[in-house]
């Protein structure tokens, strides 16, 4: 089959298009497959890249001489608050490190400008009839389901190669004091991959809000997750914010998730120095510190930031293959077809795939039906709805790379299929 675009095909052809995906979609199910290509996951061979950590901490004692043992420290260990400092781009007094998952001081953030209000409210944002978020799409569902399960209204505005579209986020937020907050997973974007340029970070950081409280999320979930030799930096978000007069707009955050351990890793939360001390006040009400034996084993496994780019490079070694093989199987599968477009994304965890409108949760469908379990369709999009039904996020991190390639043989076949059916129905 040669590769033109399918709505060039004659009826007659695109009938026999059809036809032929469909021997071929009855091949792969004579496979019997029983793949994954939904969780963006850090696979085995990554996790045993920190195998050291499960006999570190040497002994029990900070630089500062604390027993780590013992409670105290809420901000956490300093030493290792200096290394993330360095890699995430800002002061050592403007982060703290926390538990296992960037995910609860997210939950927190907002649990705490809910009912306390943010650090420079007048209220708690609770006491606001309506409180909405602006949602760059395609996102992470999980920052979806978070609003969602707090009753916080979502507004989505494009993400675009340079970051969230700085021109539709401007226009909503300038005249609706109801809207607090937006997200921004700025580089290597989940799933989008792209990376929230310093123009747009700027722009971001400078837009005249309605509410004089708003604030950016800014997840940087991805930071040092390269896939190429090429180490993009993140915008300075805090430098411009400060230089635009909006100092605890952003509040960053970041974990080691994706880099040691997915579920024994450490979070970061960063911010103005008031935010920092604005989360502490209310943190010091549900802790009396963190786990600074995981953060003391984390500084002795990684002495240094150089020490985390090294390792950096290690996962890359592992992953780096497995993106170029979906790479592979969509160009050769799919390009000059008109029916798909996807990106080709330099660093994180994912790859976003767009089908024919209206046939992506087919496509999902297709997939289940030969034993592919695909991301469900309209997943990155708020409440689970894709209003084009054409989003697929695809993550080829977890299974091993030749279960990657047949998993992508089978995504091929089905959006061809899907697309076909289509076209022709
Ligand atoms: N943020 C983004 C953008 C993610 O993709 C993920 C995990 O997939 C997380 C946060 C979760 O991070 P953590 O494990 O630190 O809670």
């Amino acid at each position: 089959m040669s590769s033109s675009e399918l709505s060039a095909l004659s009826p007659a052809d695109l009938t026999t298009f059809v036809a032929t995906q469909r021997t071929a979609y009855d091949a792969l199910k004579a496979k019997e497959l029983k793949l994954d290509l939904t969780r963006g996951k850090p696979s085995a061979a990554q996790l045993d890249l920190s195998e050291e950590l499960l006999s570190l901490p040497n002994g029990h004692t900070s630089a500062a001489g604390t027993d780590v043992r013992n409670y105290g420290g809420l901000e956490g260990l300093p030493e290792l608050r200096e290394i993330f400092a360095e890699l995430l781009g800002v002061e050592p007094s403007q982060i703290i490190a926390g538990g296992n998952a960037s995910l609860t001081l997210m939950s927190n953030t907002l649990i705490n400008a809910l009912l306390h209000g943010a650090v420079d409210s007048e209220r708690p944002w609770s006491q606001e009839e309506t409180i909405k978020f602006v949602c760059p799409v395609p996102g992470y569902d999980r920052h979806f389901a978070l609003l969602e399960s707090l009753g916080i209204e979502m507004v989505t505005v494009p993400m675009t190669d340079d970051g969230p579209d700085p021109v539709a986020t401007a226009a909503l937020v300038k005249d609706d004091p109801s809207i607090k907050g937006m997200w921004i997973v700025p580089t290597y974007a989940n799933p989008a991959g792209s990376v929230c340029t310093q123009e747009v970070a700027a722009a971001l950081t400078s837009m005249p809000t309605a509410a004089p409280d708003f604030k950016i999320f800014w997840d940087n979930a991805y930071a040092l997750h390269h896939l190429t030799a090429a180490e993009t930096k993140s915008a300075d978000v805090l430098s411009l914010a400060t230089a635009a007069g909006n100092p605890h707009r952003p509040v960053i955050f970041a974990s080691t998730s994706k880099i040691t351990f997915a579920g024994s890793g450490v979070a970061f939360l960063a911010g103005s120095v008031d935010t920092i001390a604005w989360y502490l006040k209310h943190l010091s009400k549900s802790s009396i510190g963190p786990d600074k034996v995981n953060h003391l084993r984390h500084v002795q496994f990684f002495k240094d930031a150089a020490g985390v780019r090294a390792h950096m490079d290690k996962h890359r070694a592992i992953i780096a293959p497995k993106f170029a093989e979906v790479q592979r199987a969509l160009t050769d599968g799919l390009e000059g077809r008109g029916i798909a477009e996807w990106t080709k994304p330099a660093g994180g965890y994912f790859v976003s795939l767009d089908v024919l409108d209206g046939t992506a949760s087919r496509v999902v469908e297709l997939a289940k039906g030969v034993g592919v379990a695909l991301t469900p369709a309209g997943a990155s999009f708020p409440h689970g709805d894709d209003p084009r039904d054409r989003n697929i996020r695809l993550a080829p991190t977890m299974p091993p790379l030749s279960e990657v390639a047949a998993a992508m043989e089978v995504v091929v076949t089905c959006v061809l299929l899907a697309a076909g059916e289509k076209l022709t129905s």
